[in-house]
């Protein structure tokens, strides 16, 4: 590779060790699902692997490849061998847990299901998706390892692996207070209608509550502690989303599933939401340049996402809603103007760097100022 200068050279190999390294560990944590599905696996999706074993080994063993081949890329390109020789060690140890033929080992009875299977699968869909689009259609100069990816990494892997934990401790307070006031027929009425009208109403309704749980977190000097880790990546991208304090994400999805729980919705309307807000939500922080005329009205686009993420003055506190523009035109904090924001993070602080870090910020800290 003569051609390669030796700068281009020490970036082509990091990128290669990097994606080696997390599609190894994506590659042993496939593996031990295969083996512990019923420790591992989410409940629900169980019959659908089994149903499409052949796809997910097939994907699996690409994925074993693609870890090998990008780590011997990185063996080549760069001086330092030591993460090439990880992501290779990462594809060894997979294939020494049975490769893309791995035998389940039965564990049964576990009480809840880590739910590992839904951080690998959609960690890999969201890379295949956003990793090119990003690359194709840039809102800034595209860097694929920015600063603090990272600890944005670290976050989306414990909010994935949390997720069944994390969905089930979130619907409590709402089963606690409103079993007994529920009105079977009114809930049999909801879940009878069409799914793409449940749908819709599910979007509706969760939207109007989380607007105003997600003001009340930028208004609340406590709440902001908690919330400003969200907002303190100076750069935006597929990946910046993850960064949410558990605390912040245990609120918000309890008080979204709170009117969801009390209506009765029908568990098909459920999960299409599920998967539509996992895709939209990456993609509104994302670093795309479509400005979607008209569309950008209606639904929340990356233009729109960006705003409420800026320092810049005009843009504090603006834009609320996470799907429908609406709410913040109703309540008086829609901000779209025809040009993007310059600058995202947080005004006059900026939270520790590390996951950890992050985590603890919100506890320690006692001096509060407006957006700081
Ligand atoms: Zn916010
Ligand atoms: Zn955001």
């Amino acid at each position: 590779m003569g051609f390669l200068t030796p700068a281009r050279r020490a970036l082509l190999g990091r990128r290669a060790a990097v994606s080696s390294g997390v599609l190894g560990v994506l590659c042993v944590l496939a593996e031990l699902c295969f083996l512990l599905p019923d420790l591992l696996v989410t409940r629900d999706a169980l019959p659908v692997y089994r149903a499409n074993l052949d796809l997910f080994r097939g994907v699996l063993l690409v994925s074993l490849i693609a870890t090998f081949v990008l780590g011997m890329a990185s063996l080549f390109l760069l001086r330092s061998k030591l993460h090439g020789l990880l992501g290779i060690a990462l594809a060894g140890i997979a294939l020494l847990m049975g490769g893309h033929e791995a035998q389940p080992l039965g564990v049964e009875g576990a009480p809840v299901a880590a739910g590992i299977d839904y951080l690998v699968l959609e960690l890999l869909l969201l890379g295949l998706i956003f990793v090119p689009l990003e690359r194709m259609f840039p809102l800034k100069p595209a860097r694929i390892f920015r600063a603090g990816w990272q600890t944005d990494l670290k976050h989306f892997f414990v909010s994935h692996a949390g997720v069944q934990l994390l969905s089930l401790a979130s619907m409590l307070p709402a089963q606690a207070l409103f079993a007994r006031f529920v009105h079977l027929d009114f809930q049999q009425a909801v879940a009878a209608q069409p799914y793409w009208l449940q749908f819709l109403e599910i979007l509706l309704v969760i939207d109007f509550t989380t607007y105003w749980v997600h003001r009340a977190f930028h208004k609340l000097p406590w709440l902001w502690n908690f919330h400003a880790i969200h907002h303190s990546s100076r750069e935006l991208d597929w990946l910046a989303g993850s960064r949410i304090h558990l605390l912040d994400a245990f609120v918000t999805r309890a008080a979204g599933f709170t009117p969801v729980f009390v209506f009765g919705f029908a568990q098909p309307a459920l999960f299409a939401y599920v998967a539509f807000v996992s895709l939209h939500a990456v993609y509104i922080h994302s670093n795309t340049r479509w400005r979607l005329p008209l569309l950008r009205w209606i639904i929340a686009t990356p233009e729109y996402h960006h705003w409420h993420h800026t320092s810049d003055e005009e843009g504090l506190d603006k834009n609320f809603a996470v799907v429908f523009p609406l709410y913040d035109r109703l309540f008086g904090t829609l901000h779209l103007p025809d040009y993007w924001p310059r600058r995202y993070g947080t005004v006059n602080f900026q939270p520790p760097e590390s996951w950890l870090g992050q985590l603890v910020h919100p506890f320690r800290r006692r001096v509060v100022t407006p957006y700081g």
